[in-house]
C-alpha cells in the first residue's frame, strides 16, 4: 500500500534519521535508498526553512501534530521540491510520523499567477493614470480655444464674410464636441480611479434628483418619464448609481425618432433573492439585435452624430459602474419598437 503512493510517508526519528520511507522517496527527490537512511533529515531541507523546521519538529517530538506545514526539500539534482506535510509525534516510539505532498508546481502557477495579477493591475493603473492625466490636461488648453473662439465669434461675428462666419461655427462646434469627450473620459477614468463609497441609495430619491438634473432635455423633447414606485433602495455608491440611470435616462429620450408621438420612458424595479434590477423601459428607435452587444464599447455608437448626438461613452460608463458594483448591464430591444436597459445589482 505505502509503495504505491505518490505522496512521501515515513517515520523520522528523533535520532535526527529516517527510520521508515516509502519509495515515493526516491522517486520524488532523486535519493538512494542507503543515502536517506543515512543523513541527518534536517540537512534536506533548505537552509532558509531549517529554524522553522527545527520549531515544527520540537512540537512533534512533544507528541504534538502538524498540519498543512510547508518546506523546501533538497533533490538530487540541486533543486528544491516544495513539500506540503503533516505530521503525528509518538513519543513512545521515539519518532514521528509524516506525510508530505509535493507542491511545487502548484507553488510555481501560484506565484505566477499572482504576478501576472500583479502586472495587469499595475498597468491597468497606469492606463487609468494616463487617461486621468491627458483628460485632465486636455480640458486646460481646450477652455482657451473655446474662450478666444467664442469672442471671435462675438465680436467679428457678422463684420467678415459668411465664410468666415461659417468656418468659425465649425471652430466652435469642434470645440464644444471636444469637451463633451474630455468630460465623458474623465467621468470615464474617475470610476476605477476614486475610492468608492458604499451608500444605502434609496432609488426613489436618487432618481427625482437625477430627473430634476435631466428638465431641460426631457423638456425640449416632450418627453414623459414615469417613475413606478415603490422602486426600494439599493447599496452602493451614490454618485455613480446616479451616473449611471441619468445616461440611461437620457439615451431613452435621446434616441427617439419623434414621429410617433414623444418619447415615453417608464423605470421600475424588481427585487430577487440577490438584489434588484433596474428597468429603464423607451419607445425610441430600439437597437438591432446584432448591434445590442456592441453598444456597451467605448466609442461605439451606431448613428451620426448629425442625427443623434452623443460621445459613444456613456454605455461604457454605465457597464464600468455596475460591474465595479458586483452587477450587469445588457438590453433588450427591437428595431423600431423601443428597449429596456436591465441594470442588475447585488443587495450587499
Ligand atoms: P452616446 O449616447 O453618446 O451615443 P452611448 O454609449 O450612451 O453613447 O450609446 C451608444 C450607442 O448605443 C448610441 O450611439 C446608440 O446608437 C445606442 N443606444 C443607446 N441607448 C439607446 C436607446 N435607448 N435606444 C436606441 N439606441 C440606443
Amino acid at each position: 500500500m505505502l509503495g504505491l503512493s505518490p505522496d512521501l510517508l515515513g517515520a523520522a526519528g528523533f535520532d535526527g534519521y529516517l527510520k521508515l520511507f516509502n519509495p515515493a522517496w526516491m522517486q520524488m527527490l532523486g535519493w538512494a535508498d542507503e543515502q536517506l537512511r543515512s543523513t541527518p533529515y534536517i540537512e534536506l531541507v533548505h537552509p532558509d526553512d531549517r529554524d522553522a523546521t527545527l520549531r515544527i519538529i520540537e512540537g512533534l517530538v512533544a507528541g504534538g501534530t502538524v498540519e498543512a506545514y510547508v518546506c523546501r526539500i533538497l533533490h538530487t539534482d540541486g533543486g528544491h521540491r516544495h513539500i506540503l506535510w503533516s505530521g503525528q509525534g509518538s513519543p513512545g516510539d521515539g519518532c514521528f510520523y509524516i506525510a508530505g505532498k509535493d507542491i511545487t508546481e502548484r507553488q510555481r502557477l501560484e506565484h505566477e499567477l499572482a504576478l501576472r495579477a500583479d502586472k495587469l493591475e499595475r498597468s491597468n493603473a497606469e492606463l487609468q493614470e494616463f487617461a486621468y492625466i491627458a483628460s485632465h490636461d486636455l480640458a486646460e488648453p481646450l477652455r482657451m480655444i473655446t474662450a478666444y473662439l467664442q469672442l471671435l465669434q462675438h465680436r467679428y461675428g457678422g463684420r467678415l464674410d459668411e465664410t468666415a462666419d461659417e468656418f468659425i461655427g465649425y471652430a466652435v462646434g469642434g470645440a464644444e464636441r471636444m469637451k463633451a469627450l474630455i468630460d465623458d473620459l474623465l467621468a470615464y477614468s474617475r470610476i476605477g480611479s476614486h475610492e468608492m463609497q458604499c451608500d444605502r441609495v434609496d432609488l426613489g430619491e436618487l432618481l427625482h434628483a437625477v430627473l430634476l438634473g435631466l428638465q431641460q432635455a426631457v423638456g425640449e423633447r416632450h418627453a414623459r418619464v414615469e417613475l413606478v414606485e415603490p422602486l426600494g433602495s439599493v447599496g452602493g455608491d451614490r454618485t455613480q448609481l446616479g451616473q449611471l440611470v441619468q445616461n440611461l435616462i437620457s439615451n431613452a429620450v435621446k434616441f427617439h425618432s419623434g414621429e410617433d408621438g414623444p418619447p415615453v420612458v417608464t423605470i421600475s424595479t424588481a427585487q430577487d433573492a440577490d438584489g434588484v434590477r433596474i428597468d429603464v423601459t423607451d419607445n425610441g428607435i430600439g437597437i438591432a439585435q446584432g448591434h445590442q452587444e456592441r453598444i456597451f464599447k467605448m466609442f461605439d455608437r451606431l448613428h451620426g452624430r448629425d442625427e443623434y448626438d452623443g460621445t459613444g461613452i456613456g454605455l461604457s460608463l454605465c457597464r464600468r459602474i455596475a460591474e465595479r458594483h458586483g452587477g450587469r448591464i445588457w438590453v433588450e430591444s427591437e428595431l423600431g419598437t423601443g428597449s429596456i436597459f436591465h441594470v442588475w445589482l447585488p443587495s450587499a
